[in-house]
């Protein structure tokens, strides 16, 4: 069990399950919405995902068509996205967990969008998109 909370604390949510398929994500859209070099993600099932408080500060934006951005509306600090092509799985911000984590991230994706500042010093595979064996939205 893992609990995560945003940068006011005012949102805190606790995941029961694991975390699959954590990457880098280097795109321009996670760029602009983190602030940062890239946002790290990973794939939770939506019943693992719970709101133990401050579901009235968590406010969505689509920056494109079936994918919400959720975040705080207090401080700001995005916590997950869910795509309308994926109901069951949210993709969690890992950055907002609060515990230590046993998964690790997999690669770095969509490396040809990232920050001509950043430099990609470690070993895991750099993929122009999304890692191939990125696996289908579950039917359960
Ligand atoms: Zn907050
Ligand atoms: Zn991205």
């Amino acid at each position: 069990m893992y609990k995560a909370s945003c940068l006011c604390a005012s949102v805190e949510l606790q995941i029961d399950g694991a975390i699959s398929e954590i990457i880098h994500c280097h795109c321009s859209r996670c760029r602009k919405s983190s602030g940062t070099a890239f946002a790290t993600n990973g794939f939770v099932h939506i019943n693992a995902l719970t709101v133990i408080q401050g579901q009235q500060n968590i406010k969505s934006y689509s920056a494109k068509a079936g994918s919400n951005k959720y975040f705080c509306s207090v401080c700001g600090s995005p916590l997950f996205s869910q795509n309308s092509a994926d109901p069951k799985r949210v993709r969690l911000r890992l950055g907002i967990i609060d515990s230590d984590i046993t998964e690790r991230p997999n690669s770095h994706n969509f490396c040809t969008s990232k920050a001509n500042w950043e430099q990609l010093n470690d070993r895991l595979p750099h993929y122009k998109r999304h890692e191939p064996n990125r696996s289908k939205p579950p039917k359960d």
